[in-house]
């Protein structure tokens, strides 16, 4: 079933979307919820096969309602419509697709600077979790500065030779797809000898090494590609014009960031003040009571703000630096909600019975299987929240952004910034 109704009011897609979950989960999903039976939930979610919904729910277009139907993968309906669908989405526990870099950076990326042959071609294997994507931006030199990138990308015909080494490459590894930004001119400043691809990961050359992080899941990779040949039908918008396609794949990695429905599974659940009160019921100590009272204050304000960054969109915008401030936020309330968690956890969040942190073992990332609040997911989300202000931009990237792009500040001087690439001083 689609949405058709080019005008639906918010009750009737919420309706629409009951509907569908109806028909398209297992029987008796809608109730356990409706009737708060969290354990007859829990059994049938352990039942559910995650690949298969994920198909289910990519092809139907709620999975990303807001992308144009005509690719066969959304509902082509605005921001402020999607919000209805994802909030009964939310409300019904509803699994989602963990192709978060495709889904929240990729695909937007396309439909503003792809070509209609790469909308069609890309757009639905995102959709239905088949085909994840990786984000080849940062490299060793250039993280922070990432126009500075050496990466090379030597034109030979109708296609592309490219050569270099990129750096904590999340999902490389099961990655099928990667965007990819590469310099083809070094001749000129840095930021305009840029151009953007999506690279196949299983083309020969392309090489992926996984990396081993503090929770002992190996998220993401080192990536080096040794003459990797890339079709020109695969670059992303014109040769030379790859940093402002990649600025909105940033802009877009900002909103994902977040917490404007942001998959990720940092955070301690959705409602995480609900999930701590419920965990930890009656706390006494009130220096622990006024920083729960804290973090349910700025989670509010962090949905506000993403309310009133999705507002501008919904007038037409694309996501722009008010991105920023929200990725800035959830980044740091994030931390001192993970710290929070595992403070109020006290020995247990050091030591625990069972399995260790180290991840899902399947190469899935092992958010996908932390739905649960035990000790163990407890800690290892305390452990990657450490990451939070680094990924996606560092905060005082961020602060920068905001500075200059928000508050109108000079912008900080970057003696490189007019020079040809080539002749920028760098170590080798
Ligand atoms: C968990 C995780 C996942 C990631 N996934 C990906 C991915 O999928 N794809 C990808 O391309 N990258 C990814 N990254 C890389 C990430 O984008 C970079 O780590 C980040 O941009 C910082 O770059 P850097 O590590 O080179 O640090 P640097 O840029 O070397 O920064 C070092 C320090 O200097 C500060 N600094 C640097 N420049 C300035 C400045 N101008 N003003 C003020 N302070 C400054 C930084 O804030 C930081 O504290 C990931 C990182 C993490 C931690």
């Amino acid at each position: 079933m689609a949405v058709d109704a080019p005008e639906m009011t918010g009750e009737a897609l919420r309706a629409q979307t009951i509907e569908w979950l109806r028909e398209a989960l297992p029987a008796d999903w809608i109730e356990a919820i409706d009737a708060d039976d969290n354990a007859a939930w829990s059994k049938l979610r352990a039942g559910l096969d995650y690949g298969e919904w994920c198909t289910r729910f990519g092809n139907s277009g709620y999975a990303t309602p807001t992308w144009p139907k005509e690719y066969g993968a959304g509902l082509s309906l605005s921001p402020v419509e999607a919000k209805h669908v994802n909030e009964v989405l939310n409300h019904y526990k509803v699994p989602r697709p963990f192709n978060i870099i495709g889904i929240g950076m990729g695909g937007p990326t396309l439909i503003t600077w792809g070509s209609e042959e790469q909308k069609t071609k890309l757009l639905p294997g995102l959709a239905t979790n088949q085909e994840i994507w990786c984000q080849l931006f940062s490299e060793p030199s250039a993280g922070s500065d990432v126009a500075g990138l050496s990466t090379r990308a030597v034109r030979d015909g109708d296609e592309w030779i490219v050569s270099g080494q990129k750096v904590w490459t999340t999902l490389a590894h099961i990655a099928r797809w990667g965007m990819l930004v590469a310099r083809t001119d070094p001749d000129v400043p840095k930021h305009e000898g840029l151009t953007y691809f999506v690279l196949d990961m299983q083309a020969p050359g392309v090489d992926v090494r996984p990396l081993v992080q503090i929770t002992g899941d190996a998220e993401f990779n080192e990536v080096f590609m040794e003459d990797v040949r890339i079709p020109d039908s695969m670059r992303v918008g014109p040769e030379g014009e790859g940093w402002r396609v990649a600025v909105t794949t940033l802009m877009n990695e900002r909103v994902a960031l977040s917490g404007a429905g942001s998959l990720s599974g940092d955070s301690v659940g959705g409602s995480a003040v609900e999930r701590l009160l419920a965990r930890h019921t009656g706390i006494a100590d009130p220096r622990m009571r006024q920083r729960l009272a804290q973090v349910y204050i700025d989670g509010k304000l962090i949905r506000w703000n993403n309310q009133r960054a999705a507002d501008r969109r919904k007038r037409g915008a694309e996501a722009g630096p008010e991105g920023s401030i929200t990725k800035l936020m959830q980044a740091e309330y994030n931390q001192r909600l993970q710290k929070l968690a595992i403070d109020l956890e006290g020995a247990g969040g050091m030591a625990w019975e069972g399995a260790g942190l180290m991840g899902t073992g399947d190469g899935n990332p092992a958010w996908v299987s932390t739905d649960s609040d035990s000790e163990r997911d407890i800690a290892r989300g305390f452990l990657r929240a450490q990451a939070n202000t680094i990924e996606g931009g560092t905060s005082n990237i961020m602060r920068n952004i905001l500075g200059e792009r928000v508050l109108g500040l000079p912008k900080e001087p970057d003696n490189s910034r007019d020079l040809p690439w080539k002749d920028v001083p760098r170590s080798t």
